[in-house]
């Protein structure tokens, strides 16, 4: 856990001033550095590869990145990490760079490239055939697999490892120049194949491919392998601290043996756990699959855990680096639990979502008592917590909607809210009391008679008398029609990639979209743009969709106000 919020206003450092003290183990050994004289500055990067829209454990990546760079007064690259030309787009790119701002960082003019290296690393690697590091080999991918040996037996050097350095120039030279075929003939390091680290054991840098690079055009038909252009990306733009995730620690010595070999600026790589959250996926492989299979709609689908889906949801990159926090950062692997995220929009939305009243399911209701044609306009508070937001009019009516859940013709033991008989305050507006229900030949309840008290005008009863319930109402000829998704938990299991025998789809929640197609909201949201974030009165932070016409406002609902689901685990615990 840290001490420093995201949200809060930025810190000015210059650098030269001490910085406050380390709130996690990689500005512990950022600042060791620092002392130590190993670096005079900080400078991080953040390189997604552009095969993909970025998710919420990127975010953790880019909070981490780029806020070491703001914490120690250095800066942060933006750096697309496009070294496999078959599976990147432009789309992507731009995705990523709106997602990036959005939450709120800036990485100025450098905005850097891969595959702006290729010639530099091609240069780099004929250096260390030069230098007898480096062999061009003519296994298969097969063979090189079978070669590698196991994590208990040692593997086995490849027929072709000891080539001499002119036949190795020559060879490199012309699958550079496009005289093999994909998959003959690879580039690999010469290391040690009896490593007992197996990425020491002569890996590929270069593989042929014959394919179009989305910036590169045809000029390529050799592309380096992640370990080759990673580490000499960072050290040709003088990153100090490369951070990646867990999987990439046993990578670490081959990330230094390539440095010292060429004897170039050498950074330091750092590992930290990457962000799982509970119901939810977090590949982009497994994104890409939900989305190429329909199964949500699109990289921005609401319910998908990317930064567009939740920017679509409601959420709030205040929230959102809220949350970056709140998790820190450690170098153990562990799964945050959703309702985590879901605390943090409520926290942030509770202070700046003004207030608004909608029916989602409306039963209407006849004040019976109250003249005809009669309007008043009553007075909303538009934010307990922000008393400068003011208040606003909502038009009260002979003829209102109120939801159906609030009404129980036999209402159980703890009901309180309207019941034949019962009275409830109707919030901002009137004590009403229920007299009669009226329904269609089915059965089924298709409005209330009420009476209403004039004396308890703006909800406050003066004579003292108490009500147990408080009803969030519009007014039905004044309200405007919306449509309304409500999401659920994309999967119903906490660990859908987690079960070894089953597909993660296996788990999709069936239940996770409902969409209600005609709700009723205060006149006051009719000019509602695309964007704006509110809170309905008893029912949660809404979100206006992009999807909105002129005609009609659709609302996506970010989060219900209290959390229902922890409730109902803690129901099926204590019931098994
Ligand atoms: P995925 O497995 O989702 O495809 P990736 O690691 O392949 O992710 P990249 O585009 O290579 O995706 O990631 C860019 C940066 O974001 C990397 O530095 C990576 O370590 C970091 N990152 C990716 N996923 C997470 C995560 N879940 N938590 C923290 N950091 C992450
Ligand atoms: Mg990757």
């Amino acid at each position: 856990m840290t001490d420093r919020k995201a949200s809060e206003p930025k810190e000015e450092n210059n650098g030269n001033e001490k910085s406050t003290r380390p709130s996690n183990f990689i500005e512990e050994i950022i600042e060791e550095d620092l002392r130590s004289g190993r670096y005079d500055r900080v400078h991080t990067r953040f390189p997604p590869e552009p095969n993909g829209y970025l998710h919420i454990g990127h975010a953790k990546s880019i909070c981490l990145n780029f806020g070491l760079a703001e914490k120690y007064g250095g800066l942060c690259n933006l750096r697309f990490d496009d070294t496999n030309p078959v599976k990147e787009e432009q789309e992507y790119i731009d995705a990523i760079k709106e997602d990036v701002r959005w939450l709120g960082f800036d990485w100025g003019d450098r905005e850097y490239y891969a595959s702006d290296y290729f010639e530099q690393l091609y240069e780099w690697a004929v250096e260390l055939i030069k230098k007898g590091k480096a062999y061009v080999d003519d296994l298969s991918a097969e063979e090189i697999r079978q070669y590698r040996g196991t994590l208990t037996e040692p593997g086995k050097e490849s027929p072709y490892r000891n080539r001499s350095v002119e036949e190795n120039l020559e060879l490199f030279q012309r699958m550079r120049a496009g005289e093999f075929p994909d998959g003959s003939k690879v580039l690999r390091a010469k290391i040690d194949m009896a490593s007992p680290n197996l990425n020491l054991r002569d890996p590929v840098m270069y593989r042929i491919l014959h394919a179009r690079h989305h910036r590169t055009g045809e000029k390529w038909c050799i592309y380096p392998m992640y370990d080759w252009a990673h580490g000499q990306s960072d050290s040709i733009e003088g990153i100090t601290h490369s951070i990646c995730t867990l999987e990439f620690e046993d990578h670490r010595p081959l990330y230094d043996w390539f440095l010292d070999q060429l004897g170039i600026f050498h950074p330091r790589q750092i590992e930290f756990a990457r962000l799982n959250l509970s119901y939810t996926v977090m590949s982009k492989r497994m994104l890409n699959e939900l989305v190429q299979g329909g199964y949500v709609n699109g990289w921005d689908d609401p319910r998908m855990p990317t930064l567009s889906g939740l920017r679509r949801r409601g959420y709030t990159p205040e929230a959102i680096r809220d949350f970056c926090t709140r998790i820190g950062v450690a170098k153990a692997d562990s799964i945050v639990d959703i309702s985590l995220l879901e605390h943090c929009i409520r926290d942030d939305l509770n202070k700046r979502a003004p207030r608004r009243m909608a029916v989602l399911r409306p039963l209407k209701v006849v004040i019976v008592n109250y003249p005809e044609n009669q309007v008043e306009e009553m007075e909303a508070v538009n934010n307990p917590e922000d008393e400068s937001m003011g208040t606003r009019k909502v038009p009260f009516s002979r003829v209102l909607y109120i939801e159906r859940d609030d009404f129980r013709e036999d209402p159980p033991k703890k009901f309180f809210r309207l019941a034949p008989g019962r009275e409830v305050r109707l919030r901002y507006a009137y004590y009403i009391k229920c007299v009669d229900v009226i329904k269609d030949e089915n059965g089924e309840i298709v409005e209330l008679h009420c009476t209403y008290d004039p004396e308890t005008r703006g909800g406050w009863s003066k004579d003292g008398r108490k009500v147990k319930a408080t009803l969030h109402w519009v007014s039905a000829s004044h309200a405007v029609p919306i449509e309304v998704r409500l999401y659920d938990r994309l999967f119903n299991d906490p660990n859908p990639a987690g079960h070894k025998d089953r597909d993660f789809k296996e788990f999709l929640n069936p239940e996770s979209l409902e969409t209600i197609p005609r709700a009723w909201a205060e006149p006051s949201l009719a000019n509602a743009r695309a964007g704006e974030r509110f809170q309905f009165e008893r029912l949660g932070y809404f979100v206006v969709d992009p999807d909105s016409t002129e005609n009609q406002l659709v609302f996506n609902r970010t989060v219900p106000l209290r959390d229902t689901w922890a409730k109902i685990e803690k129901k099926m615990k204590g019931a098994s």
